[in-house]
């Protein structure tokens, strides 16, 4: 039996690793050993990539298609591919292979690994790994992508929110796997999917190229595919996703009593299939539903109750309500308690 425990203590359903993780932060490489500055330097020259391709792209859609207009094949397979690549980062890689929060069958595990390979943020092992251990330290030493590290005023502020949104990608140490993703590594299926992250990306522009080029039957046609079912796609992608490191940690009520900054954000949770209820998801990290109150809308947590019933997924995770509400009254009274200790004499005789 899994029981869930507000403010993080039980992440993950499987305790085959060490729990609690205590942040090595002398990364290794997946070997344990150098070449870890390669690993890093590779990493950091795909991240560049992956964040600049994108969004000079949009920027080339603009001088490309000017005068002729989007049409509704353009949006057709903007939004499918969307949909698809979203679900893959969010019911993928975030709440089936970080969390294990709900089980499924086998071509379903195959096609939520892939389909989040499309998104272009990482292959599994990177992705995963990145946010257990922003799980395990949020907003402390460790965090990769924290945007309450540096102190300071409004440029600070900036500096952090971007540094939690994008930037942090650019200076981040390789990841020790063997710490972090040992479930995964074991696992055949995910080791296949992760092996072959650079197909299912070319996949994931190839095949809305194709498929409006079938439609139109014109080249032209192949180039509407590729900008809005591929690279457009994975601009708005990116930054909804990448959202909820950013915004959610900085923008948003915060209704649990959690260790770190973690947000609900309400427009957050619209673009990214529930995930913006972000501090719902910090209190109880094994949750496969994040909007944990009936009027929170959690699109994400809504397809995978769907699918149960077609027995396709099982054994979700959720907190019951007393749970939930036991962890509301906690935060309030947290928040009406009469501080014991007096500000200390030295602040006024100073
Ligand atoms: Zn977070
Ligand atoms: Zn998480």
């Amino acid at each position: 039996m899994t029981v869930l425990v507000p403010g993080g203590s039980l992440l993950y359903r499987d305790p085959v690793y060490p729990f609690p993780f205590n942040p090595d932060l002398e990364t290794h490489s997946v070997s344990g050993n150098p070449p870890v500055d390669r690993a890093q330097t590779v990493e950091r020259r795909i991240a560049l990539v992956t964040v600049i391709t994108p969004f000079l792209a949009v920027i080339g859609s603009i001088f490309l298609f000017w005068g002729h207009g989007i049409g509704w094949i353009d949006l057709l397979a903007f939004a499918g591919m969307y949909i698809f690549t979203g679900l893959g980062v969010i019911l993928g890689f975030h709440r089936f292979f970080t969390h294990r929060s709900f089980k499924c069958v086998l071509p379903m595990k195959y096609l939520l690994g892939i389909a989040g390979c499309m998104a272009a943020e990482g292959p599994i092992y990177f992705w995963v790994a990145c946010h257990r251990r922003h799980h395990q330290c949020s907003d402390s030493e460790g965090d990769p992508h924290s945007p309450h590290m540096e102190e300071g005023g409004l440029w600070a502020s900036i500096k952090g929110a971007w540094h939690a949104h994008a930037g942090w990608m650019f200076n981040h140490a390789a990841e020790n796997y063997r710490r972090l993703v040992p479930d995964l590594l074991r696992d055949k299926d995910v080791a296949f999917i992760d092996r072959h992250y650079f197909y299912w990306l070319a996949l994931g522009l190839l095949v809305p190229a194709f498929a409006v080029m079938a439609v139109t039957q014109t080249w032209w046609g192949f180039l509407h595919g590729l900008f809005w079912g591929g690279f457009i796609r994975i601009f708005f992608v990116h930054h909804s996703t990448w959202s909820v490191n950013s915004i959610c940690h900085l923008f948003g009520s915060s209704p649990f009593a959690t260790r770190d900054e973690s947000r609900n954000n309400f427009f957050c949770a619209l673009f990214t299939f529930g995930e913006g209820w972000h501090n719902n998801h910090h209190a109880f990290p094994a949750s496969s539903r994040h909007g944990l109150l009936w009027w929170q809308f959690d699109s994400g947590y809504l397809l995978i109750k769907a699918l149960s019933f077609l027995g396709l997924t099982w054994d979700l995770i959720e907190p019951g309500s007393e749970q939930i509400e036991a962890a509301l009254r906690k935060k309030a009274a947290l928040a009406t308690e009469v501080p014991e200790v007096l500000p200390s004499a030295e602040k006024f005789t100073a």
